[in-house]
């Protein structure tokens, strides 16, 4: 089959039946809210939700917020226990993943060696963590609970007011630096950009955020080159920087973004390009969809139609919901998807509607630089809403970004003063 079939609108979904077999790969966010999903749209076939992690269904936003800093057990991020399993009525394959996909007969086959045969097969294996070509086998990444309980377990025998290196300022190493802090011990954030996430916000908004980090005590360095980290001894490992200088630390953690779970699809003729490239309705070819952080979605969004992949927890809802509908129904969801996203850092709270990018205009249109409000534009038309600790006026925005709308019209409606 070949490796770059066109993924055309999947137009029309036949409706599942109970004598259908869902095959759900990857029991993450996505997964399990599409099992749930399916469920409340009455549908009473099989499922069978495959896992590359021995855990049941857990969420991630926690790992980095309450658990690192010590508020709640890596338990208490559970999505859903054996009752809730029962309760769905679907069949576990945890702890082994997906090695291939069937498509033309919609069969899975696992690393065990067995295989899944279905009706129809979503991909929701969403991503890893971006790894450092580095010397120490000691560097911690954060993407999984048993991640999180690796770093948990060092942080907490260090001595108090310890050095501890985040390589990568954007929102995990940002989060990761807050618990750092908060369990008082030295974060110094290593970015290698002019600025974090200024790749990500553009330059005047990363400029706003640059404060953020001396809230909290952390120290950011940027515009660092990592070349490696060594183990200098049992208790210290060693950052070092192409100028020939290093820094001695007690603990490394690498957040430099996440790579989408695809590599297992390679062979299976979908079309794989930076994730799964699927229609509007999340179809890669009939009977197979791709959704959350791995799927590369057609999004109809304020400037056209265009395909994203997007790291969002409400993304991956919505995707559930939304495959569930059109499997289940044939119908799609007609409210559109906007994109949301939030980061809990350095004390305070940052927000994210829609789909901004870096070099799209910028205008503040609320608060101070404690407090604000900023609006991106492409060619004039509100792209994405940005709010550092304005959580209602961010919420009142988000009709901005349901429909094209002017910068000039945003500003006359002003929603986000309502
Ligand atoms: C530490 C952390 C903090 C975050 N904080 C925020 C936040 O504040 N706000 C926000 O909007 N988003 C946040 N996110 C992102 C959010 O968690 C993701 O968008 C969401 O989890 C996506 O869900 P998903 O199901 O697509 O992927 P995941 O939840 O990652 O689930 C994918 C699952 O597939 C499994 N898998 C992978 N490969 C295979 C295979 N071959 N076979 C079987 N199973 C496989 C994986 O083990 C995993 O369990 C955070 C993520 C992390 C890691």
């Amino acid at each position: 089959m070949s490796a770059r079939r066109r993924v055309a609108d999947s137009g029309s979904s036949a409706r599942l039946t109970s004598s259908d077999h869902v095959i759900v790969v990857g029991a993450g966010l996505a997964g399990w809210r599409l099992v749930q999903a399916l469920r409340r749209e009455n549908y009473d076939g099989a499922i069978s939700l495959v896992g590359a992690e021995p855990h049941l269904p857990y969420d991630r936003p926690p790992l980095s917020k309450q658990v690192l800093r010590g508020r709640w057990t890596s338990d208490a991020t559970g999505l859903a226990n054996e009752e809730d399993v029962a309760r769905e009525r679907v069949t576990l394959h945890l702890g082994v993943a997906a090695v291939d996909l069937d498509v033309a007969d919609t069969t899975v086959h696992l690393a065990d060696g067995s295989a899944l045969a279905g009706t129809h097969v979503a991909l929701a294996t969403g991503v890893r963590a971006r790894r450092l070509a580095l010397t120490s086998r000691r560097v911690h990444t954060l993407r999984t609970r048993d991640d999180a309980s690796l770093l948990v377990a060092r942080l907490d025998e260090l001595a108090p007011a310890s050095q501890v290196a985040i390589i990568g300022g954007g929102f995990i190493g940002a989060e990761v630096a807050s618990a750092v802090a908060v369990r008082g011990h030295v974060p110094i954030v290593l970015e290698a950009a002019a600025r974090p996430l200024i790749a990500v916000l553009g330059p005047q908004v990363s400029a706003w955020l640059e404060p953020l980090p001396s809230r909290v005590g952390a120290t950011l360095l940027t515009e660092q080159r990592i070349v490696d980290v060594v183990d200098d001894d049992e208790d210290t490992l060693r950052v070092v920087f192409d100028h020939g200088g290093d820094l001695a630390v007690r603990a490394v953690v690498v957040g430099v973004g996440a790579v989408p779970n695809d590599d297992w699809l390679a062979t299976s003729g979908l079309v794989i390009d930076n994730g799964v490239v699927v229609d509007r309705h999340l179809t890669a070819v009939p009977g197979v969809a791709a959704l959350g952080d791995v799927a590369r979605f057609s999004w109809d969004g304020p400037l056209g139609e265009e395909l994203v992949r997007v790291e969002h927890w409400q993304v991956a809802n919505d995707h559930a919901t939304r495959l569930a509908h059109w499997w289940a129904s044939g119908e799609e969801v007609t409210t559109p998807l906007v994109p949301y996203f939030w980061s809990d850092q350095y004390g305070t709270k940052i927000q994210v509607l829609g789909h901004p990018r870096p070099d799209d205009e910028v205008r503040r249109v609320a608060g101070d630089d404690e407090r604000w409000l900023a609006l991106y534009a492409h060619e004039g038309v509100v792209s994405g809403v940005v709010a550092l600790a304005q959580p209602r006026a961010l919420m009142l925005s988000r009709g901005l970004l349901e429909r094209p709308t002017t910068l000039e019209e945003a500003r006359r409606l002003e929603p986000w003063a309502h």
